[in-house]
This record gives C-alpha cells, structure tokens and sequence, in this order.
C-alpha cells in the first residue's frame, strides 16, 4: 500500500490499518464480556468405541454466540484469545462447563474431553483451577480428558503441568497427532492415555496405500505407548470399517455426529454404529 501511494510512505498509521486495530480492540472488549455473558456455548461430538458402536464420550468444542455475528467457530477466536491472554478465562468457563455436562452423563458412562491451550496449561493457576473444578462439580477425575496438541513439547511448564494433570486421575490426549512436533522420544517419556489421529490422515485412507500404511503404524505406536487411539474426522461408513479392522479403539467425525448442543443428545441413540459383520 506505502508503495502504491508513493509520497505518503512516511504516514505510518494508515486509516486501514487504524480500522484494523481498532476492530480488533472491539472483538477484545466483546470477548471478553462475552466469556462473562454466557455468549460462549459448548457443542459436543459423540466419541465412539469402534469395537461396540457405543458412545463413550464427548469431546466439547466451543462457539460463541456473538450478537449480529451468529454463531462463531474456535478457528475465528481462539487466536484472539490465545493472543491477548483471554484464553485463560475462556478456558476455566469451558473446563467448568464441560465438567457440570460431564456429572449429568455420568449415568450414561459419557466422559467428557476438554481442549486446552498450551499457553493456558503453562499459567500457574491452572492445577489449582482444574481441582476446584473437579471439587465443586464432583466429577469423578476419570471422567474428563484433556487434549492438548504437540505444541505441548515445547513449553516445559505446561508439560511439566499436564502430568501433573495425569496424577491427579484425570487423562490426557495428544490431539491432531502427527501434524506437529512429533517425537518419538518425548512420546516414549512423557505417557499419554489417548493418541487422537488428526483427520487429514483419516481423510486420505482410501485413497493413499501410503497414508494407510501410516495410520496402521500410528494405530501400533498408539498401543506399544498403553495409550488408546481415537481416529478424528470420520466421513463414511468404509473409514470407520477400516480402522476398525486395523485395530484402532474409537473414532470420531461427521458419520457419528456433528457437534450439538448437550440437550439434543438426549434423543440421541447410544449406540451409532455397526460393523460390517454386525450389520443384518
Ligand atoms: P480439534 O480439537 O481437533 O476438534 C476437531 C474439529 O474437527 C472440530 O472443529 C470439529 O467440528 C471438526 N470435525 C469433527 N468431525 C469432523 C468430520 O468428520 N469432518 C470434518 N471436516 N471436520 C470434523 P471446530 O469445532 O471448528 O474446532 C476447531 C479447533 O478449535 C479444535 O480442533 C480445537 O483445536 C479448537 N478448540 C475448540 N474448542 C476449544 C476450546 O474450548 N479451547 C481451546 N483451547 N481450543 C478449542
Ligand atoms: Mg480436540
Ligand atoms: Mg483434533
Ligand atoms: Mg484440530
């Protein structure tokens, strides 16, 4: 743009940029009273052990509600929030949340998975704010999971906090698997109880022997580890067929269910799925 304009090269703050600044300021202050307002609003989506076709579990995945703006998906805010800090109040909103959801499935053998930042693992607060969680909400700590992606390795804090996490019963994954960092020997020492492989992995499966070879290696690390995987992104009735056959335990995606809110699961069925030799 300095370019273009030639002689104003020397107008530092041009008003696009200005307006720039200025809405971004805006999606700041609204953020954060949403987070306040009950604007944010959790989604779940079934996790589902291919062995039985049952629902296990809900992984929660965040929106806001954002008046004259419908309803937002995390890729539009949670950079935001994760710049700016908000991520920490953000988060402890959705771990409470989630966990209240979390004790009404209880009955239901649902657990519950929460998604949780890097940078919000690296705070202080954040065992003292996840016991406090667990204590006024009673849920029992094996019914929550929180998954953290491979950026983790690079944050000694939080790594350091997220086994701490793991002491205290609650489990822990190692989401979008394989599009990060991936080492094999913070793998081998740091233990994980559940390996998420990312969809665009799953997303390939029928169409790359390569990819498949891949994921069936994933899906053996996965158990040499003692940890379970869980296939994200699952489509079509012939994915979720293969990774059972290849030995994978759960799976997730579109064929399953989408994200809804925690009242529609009620008609939901428990069981989604059947294999191909279940089938009649
Ligand atoms: P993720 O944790 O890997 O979640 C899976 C994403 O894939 C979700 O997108 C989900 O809606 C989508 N998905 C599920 N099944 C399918 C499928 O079959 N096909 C396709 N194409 N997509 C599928 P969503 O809800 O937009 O979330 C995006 C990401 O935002 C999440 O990725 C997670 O990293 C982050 N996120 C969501 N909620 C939170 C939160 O409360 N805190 C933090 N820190 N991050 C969150
Ligand atoms: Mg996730
Ligand atoms: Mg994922
Ligand atoms: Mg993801």
């Amino acid at each position: 743009v300095a370019k273009r304009e030639g002689g104003a090269r020397h107008r530092l703050f041009h008003p696009e940029m200005g307006e720039e600044v200025l809405a971004r300021q805006r999606d700041k202050v609204d953020l954060r009273a949403a987070i306040d307002s009950g604007q944010l609003v959790l989604h779940y989506q079934p996790i589902v052990d291919l062995a039985t076709g049952r629902v296990t579990g809900a992984e929660a995945l965040v929106r806001w509600q954002r008046p004259g703006h419908g309803l937002l998906g995390p890729m539009e805010f949670i950079g935001l929030a994760e710049e700016t800090g908000l991520i920490v109040p953000l988060g402890n909103r959705v771990l409470l949340d989630a966990c209240e959801q979390a004790v009404r499935w209880q009955d239901r053998s649902i657990g519950v998975t929460v998604n949780v930042s890097t940078r919000q693992l690296s705070q202080a607060g954040f065992l003292d704010t996840l016991d406090e969680v667990l204590t006024t909400t009673g849920l029992r700590p094996k019914g929550l999971t929180i998954e953290v992606t491979e950026s983790v390795w690079a944050d000694e804090v939080a790594m350091r906090t997220l086994m701490a996490v793991r002491d205290t019963g609650v489990r822990v994954a190692l989401d979008d698997f394989g599009t990060g960092y991936s080492s094999l020997s913070y793998l081998q020492r740091y233990p994980f109880d559940v390996v998420k492989i990312d969809k665009s992995f799953t997303a390939e499966l029928g169409e790359s022997g390569r990819t498949a070879g891949v994921v069936r290696c994933i899906i053996d690390l996965t158990r040499v580890l003692g940890a379970v995987a869980v296939a994200e992104g699952i489509e079509t009735p012939a994915q979720a067929e293969w990774l059972r056959v290849a030995g994978c335990d759960y799976a997730q995606g579109y064929l399953f269910g989408k994200p809804d809110m925690a009242e529609n699961w009620d008609v939901q069925p428990s069981v989604v799925w059947a294999a191909e030799h279940d089938r009649t």
